[in-house]
């Protein structure tokens, strides 16, 4: 698998080699933070460090950081424990959102694939019960940054909670809990090359919440379930490399080079969202009347991993709810994959998605239809 080039962090990242060494200490040392003895005492200061170092990296208290199995059960979580039942979710949430409750209110997005807030302020003002709102900081399939701030300030005028699911932001964008005016927020470990299977809800002070795992009252009662020590200590040690100012550089202009090539090359090729600002390293690419499944395998038989939408959740390939809420009249859900780079990458693997993409619209081409006839 060596000549492959992986291309779907948004799925999963690699493991960090730090990542990898702070699990096989936690494996090693053993122990349960709840245990009183010695080897409980110690386990539990390893799990202490690591969410001061979690809450840091996010820009946030380390009272308000519940670990969780991943970012699924932070937005399940997030939606379920405050006890508000009216629901008004972005249109272009992931699914851990929009299943996390039945039918929540969804609201539009631009072309672009931003959220809509005069119609998130009609809403809200529509109603009486107090709401949670919930908006992505960054949406997985496309990249779009969403306005949380303008989310939250919106959301408190109308005296409703908001909850942002920053799973495809944490470690793309600098981000500070504290400072984005939320209530709630939800990140995960495997996205920004921690292990799966561990991730975090943040919670503002004050916010009480009835937990969906009930047991032994781990996390402050907040989430039962001895707690994943090396999970948790690899997540801590991601977060140290993630992020920084220099491989969010590097990263984008790897991505960027990518789409330069392609658009130079193709003058109809689309991204979408483009226009608009995203996070450093995804690409949700359109190549009109070539289907996203015969794109991937394409790319996948010329050994380039990347997906077709949010394929991190399932394995299948279905119509991309994110794009139909951008384009409803379009066509494009059906024909745009996501090329998403991360920390393992280099400026030739972006010469070698483009090549292999370019290569499939020409072949492609013969078999579309003529636009002029
Ligand atoms: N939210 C977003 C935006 C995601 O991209 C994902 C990825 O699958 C999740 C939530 C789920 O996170 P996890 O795989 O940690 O459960």
């Amino acid at each position: 698998m060596s000549d492959r080039v992986y291309l779907d962090h948004n799925a999963t990242a690699p493991l960090r080699a730090e990542a990898r060494a702070a699990m096989l200490d936690a494996m090693d040392g053993g122990g349960n933070p709840s245990s009183i003895h010695g080897q409980g005492r110690a386990a539990r200061a390893r799990m202490e460090r690591s969410r001061r170092q979690v809450a840091a990296f996010l820009g946030a208290p380390p009272e308000g950081v519940i670990f969780t199995s991943g970012g699924t059960e932070a937005d399940i979580l997030a939606l379920r424990g405050t006890g508000r039942r009216r629901l008004v979710v972005s249109a272009i949430e992931h699914d851990a959102v929009l299943a996390a409750v039945p039918d929540p209110v969804r609201v539009p997005v631009s072309p672009s694939g931003v959220v809509d807030l005069a119609a998130l302020d009609a809403i809200l003002a529509a109603g009486d019960e107090p709401a949670l709102v919930s908006v992505m900081w960054a949406n997985n399939e496309t990249g779009v940054i969403q306005p949380v701030a303008d989310v939250a300030a919106i959301a408190r005028r109308h005296g409703a909670l908001v909850h942002s699911d920053a799973v495809q932001a944490a470690g793309r964008l600098s981000i500070s809990f504290t400072e984005s005016g939320l209530d709630l927020m939800s990140v995960s470990g495997h996205k920004i090359g921690g292990p799966p299977g561990i991730g975090a809800l943040l919670v503002r002070e004050g916010i009480a919440l009835t937990p969906v795992a009930t047991g032994g009252g781990q996390e402050k009662g907040r989430r039962s379930g001895t707690e994943n020590l090396p999970g948790i200590d690899g997540f801590a040690a991601a977060t140290e490399a993630a992020g920084s100012a220099e491989e969010i550089a590097r990263v984008r202009a790897i991505r960027d080079a990518f789409e330069a090539r392609l658009l130079a090359a193709v003058p109809t090729a689309r991204i979408l969202g483009r226009d608009v600002d995203r996070v450093m390293n995804t690409s949700a690419v359109v190549m009109p009347g070539v289907s996203a499944e015969t794109q991937v395998m394409a790319l996948d038989l010329a050994g380039i991993a990347v997906s077709a939408g949010a394929a991190c959740s399932s394995g299948k390939v279905t119509r991309s709810h994110v794009i139909e809420a951008m384009e409803p009249n379009g066509d494009a859900a059906g024909s745009t994959i996501r090329v998403s780079f991360g920390w393992t990458n280099t400026a030739g693997d972006a010469d070698r998605v483009a090549d292999a993409w370019i290569d499939l619209y020409k072949r492609a081409g013969s078999a579309r239809p003529d636009p002029s006839t």
